[in-house]
């Protein structure tokens, strides 16, 4: 078994898990319809709604976040959906809604940008839409949006607001009830730092009620079954029971720490990086953000390397340092870096990695 001492994996998703939690996997199976897993059940979900801040039942879906993309569209209104592109997993999330039979109008912007507020709405007062399909911190880009914002304009027009928040629910500010999200989706393995494999998501009450009425929901990704089941209390099918171990553990250690603290510590390594880059141009090394200033990711910076570096390099060359992050995504794969700093890295994780990375870009190409 390989054993690493953590904070040293600073990857983009999945993220570095500490020893405490997955030895909570290690522990007998029971009945997920016994009493023992029935309590452990509502303490996740009770835990699971601080994150949230909602005071509507949170599903855990044994599944990874992709599964609960299709989730929101099989549950979301009839007619065509608004999809809002500005990297790879708002793509997906496009992509999804097709594959479910939707009619979906993209709205893209360059890779790394957010959506002005006015192109949102131009598309709105074309076309009565049923739904809008946003990403709140793009991976790919490391771009965060102003999804109470979009959500609000979404709904002057009527239109309800399904929100990937994988890479921000646990590290930046996501207030369900309060900016009215209508479909919110996140994973485990990313800013609650757990192991990959269940998902969790929050379906507001009118969500919920026109739901209801849309054919062909299907049975495991149907909202409604979900709904259901937590009205019961407990899981709809058989759950990766392992993985509620690990989660039951490690959102107790979250409530601990407290979800504007987890808040403050992703914002202070954000400003980290920002101070870092800063350092580093003022060096004559030119490297930037993907993402505009006010727009970045309080959880994944992705970096644009200078003209002459390759990320394959980069990367390879930080890992004999002993650090891993990740290379780009997609179509900025060779051009870009993305560091992860989320879940239960700290400050002091992040201090050496960046010093390592400096030492990478001072040193020729390899
Ligand atoms: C990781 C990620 C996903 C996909 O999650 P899976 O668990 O691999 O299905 C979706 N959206 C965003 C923003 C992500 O970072």
């Amino acid at each position: 078994m390989t054993v690493r001492p953590f904070g040293r994996f600073l990857f983009p998703g999945p993220t570095d898990v500490r020893p405490e939690i997955l030895q909570a996997m290690a522990q007998p199976m029971q009945s997920h319809r016994g009493e023992a897993f029935l309590a452990l059940h509502a303490r996740v979900v009770a835990n699971l709604q601080q994150v949230f801040r909602t005071t509507r039942p949170v599903f855990a879906v044994s599944a990874s976040a992709t599964a609960l993309m299709e989730m929101a569209i099989r549950g979301a209104p009839e007619g065509p959906i608004l999809s809002l592109v500005n990297g790879a997993f708002s793509e997906r999330f496009a992509t999804v809604a097709q594959q479910c039979g939707r009619r979906v109008r993209r709205v893209s912007v360059p890779w790394g940008e957010v959506h002005p507020l006015g192109l949102i709405e131009r598309h709105l007062v074309e076309e009565p839409f049923a739904a809008l399909t946003v990403v709140h911190s793009e991976t790919s880009t490391g771009t965060l949006c102003d999804l109470r914002a979009v959500t609000e304009l979404a709904h002057r027009y009527g239109v309800m607001c399904l929100a990937d928040a994988v890479t921000s629910v646990g590290a930046s500010p996501v207030e369900t009830d309060t900016w009215g999200l209508d479909f919110v989706l996140t994973g485990s393995q990313k800013a609650l730092a757990l192991p990959p494999g269940l998902a969790f998501a929050v379906a507001s009450e009118p969500y919920i009620l026109q739901a209801a009425v849309v054919p062909g929901r299907g049975r495991y990704l149907d909202p409604l079954e979900h709904e259901e089941a937590a009205l019961r209390g407990g899981p709809p099918s058989t759950p990766a029971i392992p993985l509620f171990y690990a989660a039951d553990a490690q959102l107790q250690d979250i409530a601990a720490e407290g979800i504007e603290a987890r808040w403050a510590r992703h914002a202070e390594m954000q400003a980290m990086v920002e101070r870092w880059v800063s350092d580093r141009q003022a060096e004559g090394i030119a490297i930037t953000f993907q993402a505009p200033a006010g727009a970045r990711s309080l959880s994944v910076s992705c970096l644009a390397l200078p003209p002459d570096r390759e990320s394959r390099e980069v990367v390879a060359a930080l890992e004999d340092r002993g650090f891993t992050i990740g290379r780009g995504y997609s179509q900025l794969k060779d051009s870009t870096i993305r560091i992860g700093h989320m879940g239960d890295l700290r400050p002091e994780h992040l201090a050496p990695c960046l010093e390592a990375l400096t030492d990478v870009l001072r040193a020729a190409p390899r």
